[in-house]
Protein backbone atom coordinates (compact mmCIF):
# COMPACT_ATOMS: atom_id res chain seq x y z
CA UNK A 1 0.00 0.00 0.00
CA UNK A 2 2.95 2.45 0.69
CA UNK A 3 5.42 3.45 -1.77
CA UNK A 4 8.61 5.65 -0.92
CA UNK A 5 9.57 9.19 -2.47
CA UNK A 6 7.57 8.33 -5.66
CA UNK A 7 7.04 10.78 -8.71
CA UNK A 8 3.35 12.32 -8.76
CA UNK A 9 4.09 13.75 -12.35
CA UNK A 10 1.68 10.95 -13.46
CA UNK A 11 -0.81 11.72 -10.40
CA UNK A 12 -1.66 14.75 -11.14
CA UNK A 13 -3.26 16.35 -14.28
CA UNK A 14 -0.82 19.52 -14.40
CA UNK A 15 1.66 16.41 -15.19
CA UNK A 16 4.66 18.54 -13.21
CA UNK A 17 7.92 16.89 -12.15
CA UNK A 18 7.32 16.77 -8.40
CA UNK A 19 7.59 13.71 -6.18
CA UNK A 20 5.68 13.11 -2.70
CA UNK A 21 7.30 11.05 0.37
CA UNK A 22 4.97 8.53 0.02
CA UNK A 23 1.62 8.13 -1.57
CA UNK A 24 -0.99 5.87 -0.64
CA UNK A 25 -3.87 4.23 -2.31
CA UNK A 26 -6.59 4.39 0.55
CA UNK A 27 -9.66 2.20 -0.55
CA UNK A 28 -12.04 2.59 2.98
CA UNK A 29 -12.39 4.65 5.36
CA UNK A 30 -10.70 3.18 7.99
CA UNK A 31 -7.20 2.93 5.53
CA UNK A 32 -7.66 7.03 5.51
CA UNK A 33 -7.67 7.36 9.29
CA UNK A 34 -4.72 5.32 9.51
CA UNK A 35 -2.82 7.09 6.76
CA UNK A 36 -3.48 10.14 8.45
CA UNK A 37 -2.17 8.64 12.00
CA UNK A 38 0.97 7.42 10.42
CA UNK A 39 1.06 10.83 8.99
CA UNK A 40 0.57 12.55 12.78
CA UNK A 41 3.18 9.75 13.92
CA UNK A 42 6.03 10.55 11.64
CA UNK A 43 5.00 14.32 12.41
CA UNK A 44 4.66 14.51 8.30
CA UNK A 45 2.29 16.90 6.59
CA UNK A 46 -0.74 15.04 4.87
CA UNK A 47 -2.41 15.67 1.84
CA UNK A 48 -5.84 14.20 0.21
CA UNK A 49 -6.68 13.77 -3.52
CA UNK A 50 -9.04 12.54 -5.33
CA UNK A 51 -7.59 12.48 -9.29
CA UNK A 52 -5.19 15.71 -8.80
CA UNK A 53 -6.86 17.58 -11.15
CA UNK A 54 -7.23 20.60 -9.67
CA UNK A 55 -3.64 20.72 -8.10
CA UNK A 56 -0.47 22.82 -8.38
CA UNK A 57 2.31 21.53 -6.85
CA UNK A 58 4.99 24.20 -5.97
CA UNK A 59 7.88 21.62 -4.92
CA UNK A 60 8.26 18.22 -4.08
CA UNK A 61 6.05 16.86 -0.98
CA UNK A 62 7.59 16.51 2.16
CA UNK A 63 4.89 14.30 3.40
CA UNK A 64 2.17 11.38 2.67
CA UNK A 65 -0.47 12.42 -0.89
CA UNK A 66 -3.16 10.00 0.11
CA UNK A 67 -5.81 8.90 -2.89
CA UNK A 68 -9.03 8.84 -2.08
CA UNK A 69 -10.41 5.36 -4.26
CA UNK A 70 -13.37 4.32 -1.74
CA UNK A 71 -15.61 3.23 -4.63
CA UNK A 72 -19.23 2.03 -4.80
CA UNK A 73 -22.56 3.66 -6.49
CA UNK A 74 -26.05 2.53 -4.73
CA UNK A 75 -29.04 4.03 -5.92
CA UNK A 76 -33.09 4.09 -4.60
CA UNK A 77 -36.13 5.65 -6.78
CA UNK A 78 -38.52 7.73 -4.91
CA UNK A 79 -42.03 8.89 -6.51
CA UNK A 80 -40.16 11.78 -7.89
CA UNK A 81 -36.46 11.08 -7.91
CA UNK A 82 -33.63 9.05 -8.18
CA UNK A 83 -31.09 8.89 -5.19
CA UNK A 84 -27.54 7.92 -5.60
CA UNK A 85 -25.04 7.35 -2.71
CA UNK A 86 -21.76 7.63 -4.53
CA UNK A 87 -18.29 6.48 -2.98
CA UNK A 88 -16.01 9.27 -3.31
CA UNK A 89 -13.23 7.76 -5.16
CA UNK A 90 -15.95 7.13 -8.02
CA UNK A 91 -14.39 9.32 -11.22
CA UNK A 92 -16.95 11.93 -11.82
CA UNK A 93 -17.20 11.73 -15.65
CA UNK A 94 -17.85 7.80 -15.52
CA UNK A 95 -20.74 8.55 -13.11
CA UNK A 96 -22.32 10.60 -15.84
CA UNK A 97 -22.08 7.76 -18.34
CA UNK A 98 -23.39 5.70 -16.00
CA UNK A 99 -26.45 7.34 -14.92
CA UNK A 100 -27.40 7.89 -18.56
CA UNK A 101 -27.19 4.33 -18.86
CA UNK A 102 -29.38 3.66 -16.32
CA UNK A 103 -31.50 6.23 -17.76
CA UNK A 104 -31.20 8.56 -15.73
CA UNK A 105 -31.00 12.54 -16.33
CA UNK A 106 -29.69 15.35 -14.11
CA UNK A 107 -25.63 15.24 -14.70
CA UNK A 108 -25.51 15.76 -18.68
CA UNK A 109 -24.35 19.18 -18.08
CA UNK A 110 -21.34 17.88 -16.46
CA UNK A 111 -19.77 15.37 -18.55
CA UNK A 112 -16.04 15.45 -18.80
CA UNK A 113 -15.18 17.37 -15.63
CA UNK A 114 -11.79 15.52 -14.33
CA UNK A 115 -11.41 14.02 -11.03
CA UNK A 116 -13.67 12.53 -8.41
CA UNK A 117 -16.95 12.53 -7.05
CA UNK A 118 -15.43 13.45 -3.86
CA UNK A 119 -13.79 16.74 -4.76
CA UNK A 120 -16.87 17.66 -6.49
CA UNK A 121 -18.43 19.41 -3.59
CA UNK A 122 -15.45 21.18 -2.23
CA UNK A 123 -15.26 23.27 -5.47
CA UNK A 124 -18.99 23.13 -6.27
CA UNK A 125 -18.03 21.96 -9.67
CA UNK A 126 -20.19 23.77 -12.06
CA UNK A 127 -20.67 23.85 -15.82
CA UNK A 128 -22.97 25.14 -18.60
CA UNK A 129 -25.21 26.05 -16.19
CA UNK A 130 -25.57 23.19 -13.71
CA UNK A 131 -23.53 23.58 -10.34
CA UNK A 132 -23.56 20.16 -8.20
CA UNK A 133 -25.60 22.11 -5.68
CA UNK A 134 -27.94 21.68 -7.60
CA UNK A 135 -28.32 17.74 -7.23
CA UNK A 136 -26.66 17.53 -3.99
CA UNK A 137 -28.16 15.80 -1.07
CA UNK A 138 -25.62 15.32 1.14
CA UNK A 139 -21.88 14.72 1.71
CA UNK A 140 -20.27 12.03 4.13
CA UNK A 141 -18.14 13.41 5.85
CA UNK A 142 -14.93 10.96 8.11
CA UNK A 143 -13.16 13.06 10.78
CA UNK A 144 -9.87 11.94 10.72
CA UNK A 145 -8.87 12.02 13.96
CA UNK A 146 -11.60 10.45 15.71
CA UNK A 147 -12.85 7.89 13.18
CA UNK A 148 -16.25 9.16 13.25
CA UNK A 149 -18.24 10.10 10.04
CA UNK A 150 -21.05 12.40 9.78
CA UNK A 151 -23.63 13.64 7.10
CA UNK A 152 -23.66 16.95 6.27
CA UNK A 153 -26.80 18.20 4.49
CA UNK A 154 -26.33 20.11 1.42
CA UNK A 155 -27.98 23.27 3.11
CA UNK A 156 -25.10 22.85 5.45
CA UNK A 157 -22.24 22.97 2.73
CA UNK A 158 -22.06 26.27 2.53
CA UNK A 159 -21.94 26.01 -1.67
CA UNK A 160 -21.20 29.13 -3.43
CA UNK A 161 -18.99 29.72 -6.77
CA UNK A 162 -16.42 27.18 -6.54
CA UNK A 163 -16.71 27.21 -2.77
CA UNK A 164 -17.75 25.22 0.30
CA UNK A 165 -17.64 24.46 3.52
CA UNK A 166 -15.07 21.96 3.06
CA UNK A 167 -12.17 24.81 1.62
CA UNK A 168 -12.88 26.16 5.07
CA UNK A 169 -14.44 24.50 8.49
CA UNK A 170 -13.45 21.03 6.95
CA UNK A 171 -10.54 21.83 5.01
CA UNK A 172 -8.08 20.10 7.45
CA UNK A 173 -8.54 16.81 9.51
CA UNK A 174 -11.36 15.12 7.60
CA UNK A 175 -12.47 13.28 4.17
CA UNK A 176 -15.51 13.15 2.32
CA UNK A 177 -16.35 9.44 1.58
CA UNK A 178 -19.29 9.31 0.02
CA UNK A 179 -21.56 11.88 -1.51
CA UNK A 180 -25.29 11.64 -2.38
CA UNK A 181 -27.25 13.53 -4.88
CA UNK A 182 -30.85 13.86 -5.91
CA UNK A 183 -31.84 13.70 -9.71
CA UNK A 184 -35.37 14.67 -10.01
CA UNK A 185 -37.02 12.27 -12.67
CA UNK A 186 -38.96 15.24 -14.35
CA UNK A 187 -36.29 16.50 -16.40
CA UNK A 188 -35.49 20.04 -17.07
CA UNK A 189 -32.96 20.84 -19.19
CA UNK A 190 -30.28 23.55 -18.85
CA UNK A 191 -30.30 24.82 -22.38
CA UNK A 192 -28.82 28.75 -22.03
CA UNK A 193 -24.84 28.13 -22.73
CA UNK A 194 -23.02 27.99 -26.16
CA UNK A 195 -23.97 25.41 -28.30
CA UNK A 196 -27.16 24.45 -26.31
CA UNK A 197 -28.80 27.17 -26.62
CA UNK A 198 -29.13 25.47 -30.83
CA UNK A 199 -31.31 22.69 -28.95
CA UNK A 200 -35.21 22.90 -29.18
CA UNK A 201 -36.24 22.33 -25.67
CA UNK A 202 -39.44 20.30 -26.63
CA UNK A 203 -38.09 17.40 -28.26
CA UNK A 204 -34.27 17.47 -26.76
CA UNK A 205 -32.68 13.69 -25.13
CA UNK A 206 -30.46 14.05 -22.45
CA UNK A 207 -28.09 11.96 -24.60
CA UNK A 208 -28.29 15.37 -27.42
CA UNK A 209 -27.26 17.53 -24.26
CA UNK A 210 -24.30 15.08 -23.01
CA UNK A 211 -23.23 14.99 -26.64
CA UNK A 212 -23.36 18.55 -27.24
CA UNK A 213 -21.76 19.03 -23.44
CA UNK A 214 -18.93 16.78 -24.36
CA UNK A 215 -18.44 18.00 -27.96
CA UNK A 216 -17.75 21.50 -26.86
CA UNK A 217 -15.42 20.65 -24.04
CA UNK A 218 -13.25 18.77 -26.50
CA UNK A 219 -13.28 21.30 -29.19
CA UNK A 220 -12.24 23.92 -26.53
CA UNK A 221 -10.63 22.31 -23.67
CA UNK A 222 -7.14 20.19 -23.40
CA UNK A 223 -7.50 16.86 -22.53
CA UNK A 224 -5.47 16.41 -19.43
CA UNK A 225 -4.24 13.21 -20.50
CA UNK A 226 -2.53 14.34 -23.41
CA UNK A 227 -1.68 18.01 -22.37
CA UNK A 228 -0.68 18.87 -18.82
CA UNK A 229 -3.35 21.04 -16.83
CA UNK A 230 -5.90 21.49 -14.18
CA UNK A 231 -9.13 23.27 -16.17
CA UNK A 232 -9.68 26.58 -15.36
CA UNK A 233 -6.79 27.99 -13.69
CA UNK A 234 -8.38 31.32 -12.71
CA UNK A 235 -12.24 31.75 -11.45
CA UNK A 236 -14.94 34.18 -13.35
CA UNK A 237 -14.17 37.63 -11.59
CA UNK A 238 -17.80 39.38 -9.74
CA UNK A 239 -17.58 42.51 -9.95
CA UNK A 240 -19.51 45.37 -9.05
CA UNK A 241 -21.95 46.73 -11.21
CA UNK A 242 -19.76 50.24 -11.11
CA UNK A 243 -16.52 48.30 -12.32
CA UNK A 244 -18.72 46.20 -15.23
CA UNK A 245 -20.10 49.31 -17.26
CA UNK A 246 -16.72 50.81 -16.52
CA UNK A 247 -15.56 48.37 -18.85
CA UNK A 248 -18.03 47.99 -20.59
CA UNK A 249 -17.80 51.73 -21.59
CA UNK A 250 -14.29 50.88 -22.65
CA UNK A 251 -15.19 47.28 -24.16
CA UNK A 252 -18.88 47.43 -25.52
CA UNK A 253 -18.27 43.33 -26.53
CA UNK A 254 -17.27 42.85 -23.47
CA UNK A 255 -19.45 39.56 -21.81
CA UNK A 256 -21.20 40.29 -18.34
CA UNK A 257 -23.32 38.30 -16.88
CA UNK A 258 -25.49 40.23 -13.92
CA UNK A 259 -26.00 38.53 -10.76
CA UNK A 260 -29.06 38.41 -8.02
CA UNK A 261 -27.49 40.49 -6.02
CA UNK A 262 -26.81 43.33 -8.15
CA UNK A 263 -22.84 42.12 -8.86
CA UNK A 264 -21.84 41.07 -12.02
CA UNK A 265 -19.70 37.98 -13.13
CA UNK A 266 -17.32 38.27 -15.81
CA UNK A 267 -15.29 35.93 -18.03
CA UNK A 268 -11.65 35.34 -17.13
CA UNK A 269 -11.08 34.00 -20.40
CA UNK A 270 -12.18 36.85 -22.50
CA UNK A 271 -10.33 39.30 -20.02
CA UNK A 272 -7.45 37.06 -20.69
CA UNK A 273 -7.74 36.80 -24.02
CA UNK A 274 -8.19 40.95 -24.66
CA UNK A 275 -4.71 41.19 -23.39
CA UNK A 276 -3.72 39.03 -26.54
CA UNK A 277 -1.95 36.25 -24.09
CA UNK A 278 -3.34 33.27 -25.65
CA UNK A 279 -0.50 30.99 -26.73
CA UNK A 280 1.81 32.81 -24.35
CA UNK A 281 4.48 30.70 -22.87
CA UNK A 282 6.54 31.27 -19.91
CA UNK A 283 9.25 28.11 -20.67
CA UNK A 284 7.20 25.16 -21.18
CA UNK A 285 4.39 26.60 -19.52
CA UNK A 286 1.83 28.44 -21.82
CA UNK A 287 -1.99 29.63 -22.04
CA UNK A 288 -4.03 27.69 -23.97
CA UNK A 289 -4.68 29.02 -27.65
CA UNK A 290 -8.18 27.48 -27.53
CA UNK A 291 -9.33 28.71 -23.96
CA UNK A 292 -7.47 31.73 -22.49
CA UNK A 293 -8.59 30.49 -18.85
CA UNK A 294 -6.49 27.63 -18.52
CA UNK A 295 -2.89 27.64 -18.15
CA UNK A 296 -0.97 24.34 -19.45
CA UNK A 297 2.28 22.16 -19.09
CA UNK A 298 3.56 22.18 -22.76
CA UNK A 299 5.67 19.02 -21.39
CA UNK A 300 8.79 20.38 -20.08
CA UNK A 301 6.99 23.16 -17.93
CA UNK A 302 8.47 22.91 -14.18
CA UNK A 303 6.04 24.19 -11.33
CA UNK A 304 8.19 27.52 -11.13
CA UNK A 305 6.97 28.18 -15.10
CA UNK A 306 3.24 28.09 -14.46
CA UNK A 307 3.66 30.33 -11.33
CA UNK A 308 5.42 32.93 -13.22
CA UNK A 309 3.17 32.76 -16.17
CA UNK A 310 -0.05 32.57 -13.91
CA UNK A 311 1.45 35.87 -12.44
CA UNK A 312 2.05 37.77 -15.38
CA UNK A 313 -1.49 36.95 -16.81
CA UNK A 314 -2.88 38.42 -13.27
CA UNK A 315 -0.86 41.56 -13.54
CA UNK A 316 -1.62 41.70 -17.37
CA UNK A 317 -5.49 41.34 -16.63
CA UNK A 318 -5.09 44.04 -14.17
CA UNK A 319 -3.31 46.55 -16.25
CA UNK A 320 -5.96 46.32 -18.67
CA UNK A 321 -9.27 46.12 -16.52
CA UNK A 322 -8.67 46.93 -13.23
CA UNK A 323 -9.34 43.39 -12.10
CA UNK A 324 -7.11 40.88 -10.02
CA UNK A 325 -8.24 37.38 -10.86
CA UNK A 326 -7.95 34.63 -8.00
CA UNK A 327 -6.82 31.27 -9.10
CA UNK A 328 -9.30 28.58 -8.75
CA UNK A 329 -6.55 25.68 -8.44
CA UNK A 330 -4.97 24.96 -5.53
CA UNK A 331 -1.33 25.61 -4.45
CA UNK A 332 0.47 23.05 -2.98
CA UNK A 333 3.96 23.44 -1.51
CA UNK A 334 6.23 20.93 0.75
CA UNK A 335 4.13 21.10 3.68
CA UNK A 336 0.64 21.53 2.08
CA UNK A 337 -1.79 23.75 0.78
CA UNK A 338 -0.67 27.34 0.48
CA UNK A 339 -2.74 31.09 -0.24
CA UNK A 340 -2.76 31.02 -3.99
CA UNK A 341 -2.60 34.82 -4.12
CA UNK A 342 0.10 35.11 -1.55
CA UNK A 343 2.21 33.17 -3.61
CA UNK A 344 1.06 34.80 -6.78
CA UNK A 345 1.84 38.59 -5.12
P1 LIG B 1 -17.81 30.05 -22.22
O1 LIG B 1 -19.03 29.42 -22.78
O2 LIG B 1 -16.71 30.47 -23.13
O3 LIG B 1 -18.21 31.28 -21.32
C1 LIG B 1 -17.23 32.02 -20.60
C2 LIG B 1 -17.74 32.23 -19.18
O4 LIG B 1 -18.92 32.99 -19.23
C3 LIG B 1 -18.06 30.93 -18.50
O5 LIG B 1 -17.01 30.63 -17.63
C4 LIG B 1 -19.39 31.13 -17.85
O6 LIG B 1 -19.35 31.27 -16.42
C5 LIG B 1 -19.90 32.45 -18.38
N1 LIG B 1 -21.14 32.17 -19.12
C6 LIG B 1 -21.26 31.75 -20.41
N2 LIG B 1 -22.56 31.65 -20.74
C7 LIG B 1 -23.26 31.99 -19.65
C8 LIG B 1 -24.65 32.06 -19.35
N3 LIG B 1 -25.56 31.75 -20.27
N4 LIG B 1 -25.02 32.45 -18.11
C9 LIG B 1 -24.10 32.74 -17.17
N5 LIG B 1 -22.78 32.69 -17.39
C10 LIG B 1 -22.36 32.32 -18.60
O7 LIG B 1 -17.22 29.07 -21.11
P2 LIG B 1 -16.25 27.82 -21.26
O8 LIG B 1 -14.92 28.21 -20.75
O9 LIG B 1 -16.38 27.19 -22.59
O10 LIG B 1 -16.87 26.86 -20.17
C11 LIG B 1 -18.17 26.35 -20.30
C12 LIG B 1 -18.65 25.88 -18.96
O11 LIG B 1 -17.80 24.86 -18.45
C13 LIG B 1 -18.66 26.99 -17.92
O12 LIG B 1 -19.77 26.83 -17.11
C14 LIG B 1 -17.38 26.76 -17.16
O13 LIG B 1 -17.48 27.18 -15.82
C15 LIG B 1 -17.24 25.25 -17.23
N6 LIG B 1 -15.83 24.87 -17.16
C16 LIG B 1 -15.23 24.79 -15.93
C17 LIG B 1 -13.89 24.45 -15.86
C18 LIG B 1 -13.18 24.38 -14.56
O14 LIG B 1 -12.05 23.91 -14.52
N7 LIG B 1 -13.76 24.81 -13.48
C19 LIG B 1 -13.16 24.24 -17.02
C20 LIG B 1 -13.80 24.36 -18.23
C21 LIG B 1 -15.14 24.68 -18.29
P3 LIG B 1 -19.42 30.03 -15.39
O15 LIG B 1 -18.04 29.47 -15.39
O16 LIG B 1 -19.74 30.72 -14.10
O17 LIG B 1 -20.44 29.06 -15.83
Amino acid sequence: MTTKSISLKKLHTFALPVCAEQVIYAETAEQLVAAWLLAKQQSKPFLLLGEGSNALFLSDFAGIVVFNRITGVTSRSTDDSWHLHVGAGENWHKLVTDTLTWGMTGLENLALIPGCVGSAPIQNIGAYGVELKNICEYVDLLDLTTGKTQRILASDCEFGYRESIFKHAYRDGYAIIAVGLRLPKHWQPVLSYGDLRLLDKATVTVRQVFDSVCAMRRAKLPDPAVTGNAGSFFKNPVVSAELAQKIVAAYPDMPVYPQADGSVKLAAGWLIDQCHLKGFAINGAAVHHQQALVLINQGPAISADVVALARHVRQQVAERFGVWLEPEVRFIDSQGERDALEILK
